[in-house]
């Protein structure tokens, strides 16, 4: 009897409590804490000021001067040259500190000095994509990395191309077509790469929505087939899905498209970059990460050493040329 009243009281509290829980995690999953874009706290952007009231600007990393990073260049053959006469300072002020007894940060710097004696591991001629991309890759590997550029960054090709950053939907239908396994594994790679890009450099990079116009019924499960292989391909690495658009749906979108024949389009997604931008933002990089890179420096030789391997190139200030001063010309020494 008594057990029958407690199951009684029971019942109704366990559904109670199991109500209370149910709607505490709905009203948890409509209202819990989300990460909003724009939603982070904006940092202090007030100004440092010095005592007497001038402010005092931002400081950025330690980052060489061109003549700086020239001066580096020629160490790496052995030429000591004016814009580094600072670090015969340094010598002598770590030579102080050592007597003092507090040589380790000194030291550090004069070990960091004595390396730019030694010659380059790699010296990258033309400051394009390929170059930019291999300094930075090699310099946070660790290696002593030169960038020499005869223009400015990017100025070649790579401020040239269609700014894509594609997988190659045209390499998918090689694939296929001609059942050619790199052309598949390129693909997938890019695709892999794609990603990699608009991740890392979310403000120089987007996705794309391309239209493809179908004009004859019979290309369209082709099309679609083909855009539909490349999202799949791109698995967890693709954003966006294909999709067919009606043709007043595709006029809609592009009301200069030839008209006459238009039965549809399809629509399938792939990355766009500022191409010159990201060029520019690579070859700084490397520089801030140590790499010496220098603009309007040309290579003119190639040197090699007595076994006839290549050991370094000769280059030309093309700065002093356009100012009207004699242009100099020095070696740079690096291993390949
Ligand atoms: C029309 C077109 C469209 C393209 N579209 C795309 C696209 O959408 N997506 C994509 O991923 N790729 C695209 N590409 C390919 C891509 O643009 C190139 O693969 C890439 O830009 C090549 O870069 P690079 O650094 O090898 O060459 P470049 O950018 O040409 O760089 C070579 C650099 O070397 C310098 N140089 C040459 N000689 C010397 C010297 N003696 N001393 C010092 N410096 C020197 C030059 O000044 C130049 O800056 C496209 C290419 C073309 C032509």
């Amino acid at each position: 009897m008594a057990a029958r009243q407690s199951q009684r009281l029971l019942r109704p509290l366990l559904v109670l409590t199991s109500a209370t829980a149910l709607a505490g995690g709905v009203i948890y999953i409509s209202y819990r804490p989300r990460h909003l874009p724009g939603s982070d706290p904006v940092g202090d952007s007030s100004l440092a000021y010095s005592p007497d009231g001038h402010a005092r600007p931002p400081r950025f990393p330690d980052v060489k001067s061109r003549d700086e990073q020239i001066a580096d260049l020629k160490r790496s053959a052995g030429v000591r040259s004016d814009a580094r006469k600072d670090q015969g300072w340094r010598a002598i002020g770590s030579s102080v500190s050592r007597l003092l007894g507090r040589g380790g940060l000194d030291d550090a710097a004069q070990a960091r000095d004595d390396a730019q004696e030694e010659p380059y591991d790699l010296l990258i001629i033309g400051g394009g994509a390929t170059g930019s991309g291999v300094a930075l890759d090699a310099v946070t590997r660790g290696l002593k990395v030169a960038m020499v550029e005869r223009d400015d960054f990017s100025s070649g090709t790579s401020s040239k191309s269609t700014k894509l950053v594609h997988g190659g939907v045209r390499y998918l239908e090689k694939a296929v077509r001609d059942l050619d396994y790199n052309q598949y594994k390129l693909v997938k790679e890019a695709l892999r790469e794609r990603k990699y890009f608009l991740d890392t450099a979310p403000h120089l990079s987007m996705w794309l929505p391309i239209m493809l116009p179908i004009y004859q019924w019979l290309k369209a499960p082709y099309y679609w087939i083909g855009v539909k292989c490349y999202d799949l391909l791109a698995g967890a690495e693709n954003i966006e899905s294909s999709y067919f658009l009606t043709r007043s749906k595709a006029l809609d979108a592009f009301p200069m498209l030839k008209r006459k024949g238009l039965v549809g389009a399809l629509v399938y997604y792939d990355g766009a970059h500022n191409d010159s931008r990201m060029n520019v933002s690579l070859a700084m990089t490397a520089a801030l990460y140590g790499a010496t890179v220098v603009n309007h420096l040309e290579v003119t030789s190639l040197e090699r050493d007595v076994s006839g391997k290549l050991c370094g190139a000769t280059v030309k200030d093309l700065v002093a040329e356009k100012n009207g001063r004699r242009p100099q010309e020095f070696k740079i020494k690096a291993k390949a």
